[in-house]
């Protein structure tokens, strides 16, 4: 099966085991069309907790989107069981966050959202809803420390 992997890297100062929060949450991606190689012009939305029936089959996936070039229906599931976090010691490397299993389409682009969580690595102060879509600072008050995520990139395997 043709997977796309998500990896991150990110300078983390002061927090670690920074993750997306449940499988609920929404990826928000660009596919391109393995068919006629039409990327996507919308953001699209994919999450692991939601369902679409395939048409002409009894099978379902995660995210399923007809191509609007060559008008084939392609589809794509998150492998929740790949979801990881990404920590202090991967730092500043690149680490896989989470793999999509693709069929018809491959994955070319990725954004950082909001809803991201995080731990303060001094007091295990958990940081929710985190908006990464730009810098992250925040001040740990148990630790007594500046804490920020900075730097953040990705790249699609
Ligand atoms: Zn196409």
């Amino acid at each position: 099966m043709p997977t796309c992997k998500i990896l991150i890297s990110a300078q983390l100062d002061n927090v670690t085991n920074l993750q997306t929060p449940g499988d609920d949450y929404q990826y928000s991606i660009k596919t391109k069309c393995n068919g006629c190689h039409e990327v996507s012009e919308k953001w699209q939305v994919v999450s692991g907790d939601e369902e679409t029936d395939l048409p002409g089959s009894r099978g379902k996936a995660n995210f399923v989107t007809k191509c609007k070039m060559c008008k084939k229906v392609n589809n794509l599931d998150v492998c929740l069981s790949t979801k990881k976090m990404y920590t202090a010691d991967d730092t500043p490397g690149f680490s896989e966050i989470i793999t999509f299993e693709c069929r018809g389409l491959s994955v070319v682009d990725f954004r950082f959202g909001d809803g991201w969580k995080c731990i303060g690595v001094d007091s295990g102060v958990e940081f929710a809803n985190l908006d990464l879509s730009q810098e992250w600072y925040e001040y740990d008050e148990e630790a007594n420390c500046p804490v920020s995520i900075s730097d953040l990139k990705y790249k699609i395997v």
